[in-house]
């Protein structure tokens, strides 16, 4: 960085086309795509937050290489005051387009080709939207509220904090300098390299503190960490040192993370083959964080829930969702960080990757956690989204940073993620790996398409027979939807067919996909690659038992004939992987929805798999159960809840109340599921009583061993079932939680209330500053989803959209309103169309058209359910 900028040229006005030359013009410039005659290499930036008043000074120089002689530059930037531009160290002139969030920098004799320094002052605010360079707080010890200036750049959000060429292929290296006071803590993604007192831009004394070059990397990847902050001692890995900051008071809940962190890391640099490509790793637990958490390269930021956490009180799903985040952020430093995408179309490909990633390093890490079943859960959601009319392909046209934000979906990380375990199961591990391998060394520091990665991997299986690995991948992620292979025997030969899934009457007949079939014919495993539309297989004989996508990787459902289905009885269903079973269950839930099986009939099913003992199966049945309890009301509600309760509280008693002293984290966990559901949706008098005991005395002396699951369980029951005096004592709790999981028990539980008041209190709660913009909209949405009060909470939301707008993050906005589709009248049908027509999610058009699509399927399920269901519970 050099010295303090004595020019000052200020010139918003005049117009620099004038001064503008061949081959760049300006009327012509693509609005989303910065021309490509000036290439940044590296960036000196020095940021001045000032905490007193929410800003910042800052100065960035960009040493730049011309490959066409110019009077024009243009780069990105938006909400900043440019105080002044020089071009290799010449005054010019400039204007700022807030539209296309561009700035333009004239010159009046033109750049030749070859190396330039542009240098730019600006000024910008601490903003409270958590994008850009912004402004988190907390409160110290002594009830003071702190600021910490942090950042989130992904995805186009870089513009915010400093003037750059902010596209993901614009890579370049980046030296940073934080000034701050003295005794604060200050991180970015290189190490610390030197420290040096200085007068600050208001004249105060401040420490500059200069962090070492990084690898050449994107805008998005950028981060800059200052204030009142605690950092762990580094763990060494391999040479690399790995620490969790934090805010003070917290380092007790370190240890779970940096384990994580630690194995994981070194995992990955097995796994890839190449040595971590920067210096150092900080995992940063910021108080408010937008999303879950960003893979800056060496400076990693999360949700405090989402990296903090006491491996003694939390839950398995709580301290899962720490290890699978802090895996998928690791991930991204080789995949994604040292690898780019070229555009943001690619994104799919980046987070699908780290999510198939976390699942890997994950199972590693913890093979008792059975990550792969779990993973099926998630599969699920992507099915969901996917069986509509309204899904997209998985890679999608990518023009706007609208349409960029919109990518951050389901179908981007589950997805994708799923069908990179399709493939990786197709290939076998290793030779997936190989792939990887040569993919990451082929394409380090630069960026790529997504075809490259199945050319790479198709190259490093062609010594062994090769496999149509990119015929394959593109027939996935170039349709929308995904495919049914209906399974039949005729004689001793298995027809497979494929179709389109849908929950659409009126499907699209016209796709194919290349499906790789794994078949289990009599015990036996077996492939075959279904890529037309039907295809046969030589039975040993007629009464062969048949089970279709065996192992249950595959990213389709199955339709089995009456024939077929006989054959799998309960001998055969004991015999099946969880993952097999799973996917029975699923299977059979979604022909529910689509309307091919009756509500009735599902519940019959369900209930022949009382021996079963295993999570993701019970998970998929409790959330169906749940779900079925929302298409009826009245006796027959009564008649349902029944049923539920005989079916759970067998298993639950089988399982035990009370966990055994050797028992799987995985059995505790289904324990805590079983007792919610036996309780809420069982109506268990037994079980409420319990559960309202084991919390009346942890509350009253918090040393009172509970098992966290059992103890999480009895949180969501005591709201279900609680009065005011609950929802009074719940806020209470959740205003003085001092860890991250129980503070968002406490206040999700409030969510949970059936009673109309208290639940519209809970709204109020969420948007009168006393809940964090990270966490209301949530609260609002889980309002929403209440069984009896939610059609009161989204009215509560429709009178706060501006508020909410306004002040939550915009990626929240539209998961704010995903549970509308649970109000499944047609009259709240076309309330949210209404509602939505007026006030649409810009950022989120193709999600809320696919919320609004599954309320109708819906509202469908309900029309067609409610009467024959409650005949058969009534009879
Ligand atoms: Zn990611």
């Amino acid at each position: 960085m050099p010295p303090g900028s004595t020019g000052r040229f200020h010139d918003y006005d005049r117009p620099v086309t004038s001064a503008v030359s061949a081959p760049v013009d300006r009327g012509s410039l693509d609005p989303h795509r910065l021309p490509r005659h000036v290439l940044p290499r590296r960036y000196e930036v020095r940021l001045e937050p000032h905490f007193d008043d929410a800003t910042f000074d800052g100065r960035v120089v960009i040493g730049a290489e011309v490959l066409a002689a110019t009077r024009l530059v243009v780069l990105n930037a938006v909400d900043l005051d440019v105080v002044s531009v020089h071009v290799d160290g010449t005054p010019a002139p400039f204007s700022l387009d807030t539209e296309t969030e561009r700035l333009f920098i004239g010159v009046i004799d033109e750049i030749a080709v070859g190396p330039v320094a542009i240098d730019i002052v600006f000024r910008g605010t601490l903003n409270d939207m958590l994008r850009g360079f912004y402004r988190s707080t907390y409160r110290d010890a002594s009830g003071v509220e702190r600021v910490v200036a942090c950042s989130q750049m992904q995805s186009t959000d870089c513009r915010r904090a400093f003037p750059c060429f902010d596209e993901p292929d614009f890579k370049a290296v980046f030296a940073s300098e934080l000034v701050v006071p003295e005794g604060t803590l200050a991180i970015s993604n290189g190490p610390e390299t030197r420290r040096t007192s200085i007068e600050g831009s208001r004249g105060d004394s401040k420490v500059c503190v200069g962090f070492a070059d990084t690898m050449p990397m994107s805008t998005y990847l950028v981060a800059f960490v200052a204030g009142p902050l605690e950092a762990t001692e580094p763990v060494d890995v391999g040479g690399v040192p790995l620490r969790i900051v934090h805010v003070p008071g917290k380092s007790h809940l370190v240890d779970f993370g940096l384990d994580v962190g630690a194995k994981s890391l070194q995992w990955f640099v097995d796994y890839y083959g190449i040595p971590y490509p920067d210096a150092k790793i900080d995992m940063v637990a910021l108080p408010d964080f937008a999303a879950g958490a960003m893979e800056n390269v060496g400076c990693i930021t999360y949700r405090e829930s989402l990296l903090l956490v006491d491996p003694l009180t939390s839950t398995h799903n709580e301290r899962e969702l720490v290890a699978d985040v802090v895996s998928h952020e690791l991930a991204h430093m080789w995949f994604g960080d040292l690898v780019t995408m070229k555009w943001w179309n690619g994104i799919w490909l980046n987070e699908a990757f780290a999510t198939f990633m976390e699942v890997a390093a994950v199972d590693a890490y913890r093979p008792d956690w059975d990550r792969w079943t779990g993973f099926s859960v998630e599969k699920s959601a992507a099915f969901e989204t996917d069986s509509l009319g309204s899904t997209r392909p998985v890679e999608f046209e990518v023009r706007s940073p609208a349409d960029c934000e919109g990518m951050f979906d389901v179908l981007t990380y589950q997805k994708g993620g799923s069908l990179l375990r399709m493939l990786e199961q197709y290939l076998g591990p290793d030779r997936f790996r190989d792939g990887i391998r040569r993919y990451l060394a082929t394409h380090a520091y630069g960026n790529t398409e997504t075809s490259d990665l199945w050319d790479a991997i198709e190259a490093a299986v062609a010594h062994d027979g090769g496999e149509p690995v990119r015929r394959l991948m593109d027939s996935w992620i170039w349709q929308p939807g995904y495919p049914l292979v209906t399974a039949s025997v005729d004689d001793d030969r298995l027809v497979l067919r494929q179709s389109v899934f849908s929950f659409d009457t009126d499907p699209a007949t016209d796709r194919l996909w290349v499906i790789p079939v794994h078949l289990r014919v009599d015990g036996r495993d077996s492939l075959v690659l279904l890529d037309s539309e039907s295809s046969t297989v030589e039975l040993p004989s007629a009464e062969s038992v048949v089970v279709v996508n065996a192992g249950g990787h595959g990213f389709y459902r199955v339709a089995y004939s009456t024939a077929m289905l006989s054959r799998i009885d309960r001998a055969v269903i004991a015999g099946l992987t969880p993952l097999d079973r799973y996917g029975l269950v699923d299977d059979a839930w979604n022909a529910v929805v689509a309307g091919r099986l009756a509500a009735a009939d599902y519940l019959d099913f369900v209930g022949s798999f009382t021996d079963e003992s295993d999570l993701p199966v019970w998970q998929s049945i409790v959330g169906g159960l749940r779900s079925l309890d929302r298409l009826i009301d009245g006796a027959a509600r009564g008649a349902l809840r029944d049923r539920v309760r005989s079916l759970l509280r067998p298993v639950l008693d089988r399982i035990g109340w009370e966990p055994a002293s050797d028992e799987s984290d995985l059995v505790g966990r289904l324990r805590g599921l079983l007792m919610a559901a036996v309780a809420t949706s069982g109506g268990d008098t037994e079980v409420v009583a319990h559960c309202r005991s084991v919390h009346a005395r942890h509350l009253e002396d918090p040393t009172f061993p509970v098992h966290p699951e059992i103890l999480s369980a009895s949180v969501t029951v005591v709201a279900a079932t609680g009065d005011a005096d609950d929802h009074r004592r719940m806020k209470e709790l959740f205003l003085a939680a001092d860890n991250p999981q129980e503070q968002l028990r406490w206040l999700y539980a409030l969510t949970e209330f059936d009673d109309e008041a208290l639940l519209l209190d809970t709204c109020e709660f969420a948007v009168s500053g006393a809940v964090k913009s990270q966490n209301a909209p949530f609260v609002l949405a889980r309002s929403i989803a209440n069984r009896n009060h939610g059609r009161t909470a989204w009215e509560f939301v429709r009178r706060h959209w501006t508020h909410a707008v306004d002040n939550f993050p915009s990626n929240s906005i539209v998961r704010m309103a995903d549970p509308v589709k649970l109000l499944d009248t047609p009259e709240m049908g076309a309330d949210a169309r209404a509602f939505f027509a007026e006030h649409p999610i810009p950022q989120s058009a193709k999600t809320l058209d696919q919320i609004l699509e599954r309320h109708s399927v819906n509202i469908a399920l309900r029309a067609r359910e409610e009467k024959r269901l409650s005949q058969h519970l009534s009879r």
